[in-house]
């Protein structure tokens, strides 16, 4: 079955800083949306500033998992809408997959219950994002690590629940260390959080690290959903 995909962006950076346009012209969805494109995924784009986010109910009943990346504009992220993605992982078993400064997100946050606050510099470090779970699905032909030339750096504490498995984790030319592959699961759905994907690199035109994205999303989608019962129920002794 196809996996249908949404991928949400904030979509500001773009627009406005000529280090972000070069890497990312049409925004950083639409880079990621296209190299979805070329695997198996049906693929939608949604963007802060349409109406409702470009999250409605008919776009998410018609989303298997969806992508989040945002940095500037968290706190304009409507809390029904929130409300609304919360529900669609709790309940639906909808996939999220959360990139990068995601962390610091409405929905990110609201499903950890933790701050999500880390450690960062920006000073074009190298990063290795190194292997931990070689038999996960997620990391599937990555070899022992990716390497991604010039990064910002993410460090230690993450103020995030212990992650259910962990795929990566990253070394920083700096010294850090930062569990950057980690994934969640919360009612029916499966969340992954994934590090990398600084707006002022090209970070996501890199072949590895858009592994990591396909992989992450074939885990994440909803696998024979079953719609489950809650509440007061009958007794089966009959
Ligand atoms: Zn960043």
């Amino acid at each position: 079955m196809t996996i249908r995909v949404t991928v949400w962006n904030e979509f500001r950076h773009e627009k406005t800083e000529e280090s972000v346009k070069k890497h990312y012209p049409d925004g950083i969805h639409t880079v990621i949306a296209d190299f979805l494109k070329k695997d198996s995924f049906d693929v939608k784009t949604a963007t802060l500033d349409e109406p409702e986010h470009g999250l409605t109910e008919a776009v998410l009943a018609e989303t298997d998992v969806l992508l989040w990346w945002g940095h500037m504009a968290h706190g304009e992220v409507d809390d029904a809408i929130v409300d609304r993605l919360q529900h669609q992982v709790l309940r639906e078993g909808m996939g999220l997959l959360v990139l990068h400064s995601g962390h610091f997100s409405k929905i990110f946050k609201r499903l950890m219950g933790t701050t999500c606050d880390l450690k960062w510099r920006e000073a074009d470090e190298k990063e290795r994002l190194w292997v931990v779970s070689p038999g996960h699905e997620i990391a599937d032909g990555l070899g022992d690590f990716i390497e991604i030339p010039e990064a910002e750096m993410y460090g230690e504490h993450f103020d995030i629940p212990q992650p259910d498995e962990l795929v990566l984790v990253s070394w920083f030319q700096g010294g850090e260390v930062f569990r950057s592959g980690c994934c969640f699961y919360r009612g029916m759905g499966k969340i992954f959080y994934f590090r990398p994907g600084h707006e002022t690199y090209p970070i996501y035109h890199q072949s590895g690290i858009q592994k990591v994205i396909t992989n992450g999303i074939r885990w994440a989608a909803p696998r024979n959903p079953v719609k489950m019962t809650f509440g007061n129920i009958p007794n089966m002794r009959d």
